[in-house]
């Protein structure tokens, strides 16, 4: 006997019994299931030694999408068991180095990892001139490696897709991403991302103060990962970071707290909400509970922290 426990059971079952034409078969539809995993959960651009930078991993089938590239993030697919060559699409959803750092060097360390095919790359600009000079920076080795080891060459592998607002931005067979503007000042364009795919929908707010946008993104989504901060801790984040004295006032400005989060997902009646971004990410004074209690105060769903390497 079977028991469905989850939505991804329910879509093999639907599968066996022909419900998804377009899959033809149980093994089909579970393969294209779509898995996120939370590749670096800490914000700022500061390494920390138990979180890495922010970094998304959205994986349907042998397609992998990477959401934001934060520090470390071709590091982080390693330690995920996920293929650097799987690489079909990077989302940035804003210009914040946390967020960008190792974008050109994704691209690069997946190129040297095998990828053969075509990976699509959107977010503000000038994410297509990063692109162009970040491949100029390293053309040394980008040849050397072309004319010694055979290599295809890598430009022509990867489109760039500036973005200045919201809609769908991506769809095909398997899922369909739609853009929303959200609200990280003083950081203009910031996006948050939306994932739909034949089992479930995902969402990533990227940075941003509370915002009716993410509301609307994630209406009835079945898990939303947010950014957050935890407000009494700030003081000391500060006192860290010797030369950035505007540092709480901006975070406070441009961010969402733990309880306001729980907010924003009860307001939009997601299922699950995953804590990420985590500002700061590295005090040992907050503990996962009060974490957790926090965004629990107006969420009455299921509240998941995030932490490296987490699958959700
Ligand atoms: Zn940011």
């Amino acid at each position: 006997m079977t028991f469905i426990r989850s939505r991804r059971d329910l879509c093999t079952a639907a599968a066996a019994f022909g419900l998804f034409p377009a899959f033809g078969s149980a093994s089909a539809a579970d393969t294209l299931a779509m898995k996120l995993v939370l590749l670096g959960t800490a914000g700022g651009p500061r390494p920390r030694k138990t979180r890495s930078a922010p970094a998304q991993a959205i994986l349907i089938g042998d397609r992998t999408y990477v959401v934001d590239c934060g520090d470390g993030v071709a590091r982080q697919m390693v330690l995920a068991d996920i293929p650097l060559d799987s690489l079909r699409g990077v989302f940035i959803t804003h210009q914040h180095s946390d967020h960008t750092a190792d974008y050109g060097n994704l691209l690069l360390l997946a190129w040297t990892a095998g990828l053969r095919t075509r990976v699509d790359c959107r977010g503000p600009r000038p994410l297509e001139k990063m692109t162009k000079l970040f491949f100029q920076m390293n053309a040394a080795d980008i040849h050397a490696r072309i004319s010694d080891e055979r290599r295809p060459a890598i430009a022509p592998l990867v489109h760039v897709h500036e973005m200045r607002a919201g809609g769908v931005v991506m769809s095909d067979e398997n899922v369909k991403v739609t853009a929303a503007l959200v609200d990280h000042p003083p950081v203009v364009p910031a996006f948050g991302f939306r994932f739909d795919a034949r089992d479930r929908s995902i969402v990533i707010s990227g940075d941003t103060a509370p915002s009716d946008a993410v509301v609307k993104l994630a209406r009835g989504a079945d898990v939303l990962v947010h950014s957050v901060m935890y407000p009494p801790a700030l003081d000391r984040l500060a006192a860290r970071v010797v030369n950035a004295p505007g540092l709480k006032k901006s975070i406070l400005a441009h961010q969402t707290s733990a309880e306001d989060a729980g907010r924003i997902a009860e307001a939009a009646g997601v299922r699950t909400l995953v804590l990420s971004h985590l500002v700061p990410g590295d005090d040992p004074e907050i503990s996962d509970e009060m974490w957790v209690q926090a965004a629990k105060l107006r969420f009455s769903g299921q509240v998941i922290l995030g932490r490296d390497l987490l699958e959700v």
